[in-house]
């Protein structure tokens, strides 16, 4: 396989963590991997661990990415790149209370956490091939605010706009952000083994119940960068759902270690009546990890969307005590939808969400897609990626989550 041929991914951030997590699995799936960090020693131990390319070598480019010119310097001669991984990331320990920050502390943890991934992109945009896919790693501290941890809720809720912000005007990149929950990395495990970090204290903000081994984010990373993912501009939790649990009381540990993540995936579609959905369909056996795709929501009438939300999770639960996905399809709304309509979607939308966070201890998960009711059979092929993905044994960390679907 000459060079040109070989699917490649940049990845900052990979000495450590999520972003060695996804190494591994890009390099294992074949991928010729491009590797940024500041920790050079590291990378260079690190990358002779990595399964190999046939072809061209994995690359390793050590650069400090709070500092633009180390970033451009990127550029010279970075190969064609398929997708580019903004992962690298730090918070702020240092317990100093914002308002007696000065100017300089703030400004390194956004030079990384939020301009880094914007320099990045432009420094190699015209080494991009067709359709390339860009994935900046934010943060659940995105989506709420952590205080006591300087600048860092603030990055990553910018690097979140950002991401949308990029979609929109790059429409022929798919560009997306990952939102991470609590992820048990190395140096996550050393704290906890040194008695500096409880982990009971994360999995009682996590309805699923524990907390995500980095093999779970990588998967999410490679389904994001690598298949045909119709998420541009949105945002993927894998957080097992403490984005959507508003809860005082503590969520319960879950006594069900996930499967393994590559179990496959069987399939039971339950079809709207203009029957489009079935080829979705997947068999297997008893092994596999069990899993509904459940359309009938699209047959509802507006006001009737919350009622059969929950009709289709009554019947999903009378068949699943542990260990299996819901996957729902929703209409989407037109933007001038009916407003007493409304209401009724918006409650059913906060419906998978709160029972997602019911059911989360048991590992049964409930995620929705919000579709076009008139999708034609290309949108439905082209959804497929996505919704194996959600509802298949990659995804045990997902759940609560809507996403729209472009048409
Ligand atoms: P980590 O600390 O284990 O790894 C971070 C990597 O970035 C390291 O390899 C480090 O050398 C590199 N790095 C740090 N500063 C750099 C710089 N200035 N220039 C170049 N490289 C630099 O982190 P992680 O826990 O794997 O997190 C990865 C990403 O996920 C981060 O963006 C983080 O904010 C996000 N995240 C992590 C968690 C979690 O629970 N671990 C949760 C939510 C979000």
């Amino acid at each position: 396989m000459g060079e040109h041929a070989a699917k490649t991914v940049l990845i900052t951030g990979p000495a450590s963590g999520i972003g060695w997590a996804a190494a591994q699995r890009f390099a294992a799936a074949g991928w010729r991997c491009v590797l940024v960090d500041r920790n050079g020693g590291a990378l260079d131990r690190l990358v002779l661990g990595l399964p190999a390319t046939a072809g061209a070598p994995h690359l390793v480019r050590v650069a400090d990415l709070t500092q633009p010119d180390q970033i451009a310097a990127l550029a010279l001669g970075a190969p064609a790149l398929d997708a580019i991984i903004n992962n690298a990331g730090m918070s702020d320990s240092s317990n100093v209370p914002l308002a007696e920050q000065d100017a300089a502390q703030l400004a390194r943890l956004v030079a990384l956490n939020l301009d880094a991934p914007a320099r990045v992109y432009a420094a190699l945009a015209r080494v991009l091939r067709p359709g390339a896919r860009i994935v900046n790693v934010a943060s659940g501290a995105g989506l709420h605010a952590i205080p006591w941890r300087g600048a860092y809720s603030p990055s990553k809720a910018g690097l979140i706009e950002q991401t949308k912000a990029l979609a929109r005007v790059r429409p022929e990149l798919c560009v997306s952000a990952l939102c991470p929950g609590f992820v048990r990395t190395e140096l996550v495990e050393t704290l906890i083994e040194a008695g500096r970090l409880d982990p009971a204290r994360a999995v009682e903000k996590t309805p699923i119940g524990r907390m995500a081994d980095p093999a779970e984010l990588a998967e999410a990373l490679f389904f994001l960068a690598g298949e045909g993912a119709p998420l541009s501009g949105q945002t993927l939790c894998v957080d097992g759902g403490s984005s959507v649990y508003g809860g005082s009381a503590a969520c319960t540990p879950t006594p069900f270690a996930p499967l393994p993540l590559d179990t496959p995936l069987r399939l039971n579609v339950i079809d709207d009546t203009a029957e489009r959905w079935a080829g979705m369909g997947r068999d297997g056996e008893r092994e596999c990890y069990p899993a509904t795709l459940d359309a009938s929501v699209l047959d509802a009438d507006p006001g009737k969307r919350l009622a059969a939300v929950h009709a289709a999770a009554v019947r999903f639960a009378s068949r699943h005590a542990k260990q299996a996905s819901l996957t729902l399809l929703l209409p989407h709304e037109a933007d001038d939808a009916d407003w007493h309509a409304a209401g009724d979607s918006g409650a059913a939308r906060m419906l998978v969400a709160t029972l997602a966070c019911e059911w989360g201890a048991r590992a049964l998960r409930i995620n929705a897609l919000a579709v076009n009711p008139q999708a034609n059979a290309h949108t439905v092929t082209r959804l497929g990626p996505l919704v194996h993905f959600v509802a298949g044994a990659q995804a045990q960390f997902v759940t609560g989550q809507t996403w729209r679907a472009a048409d």
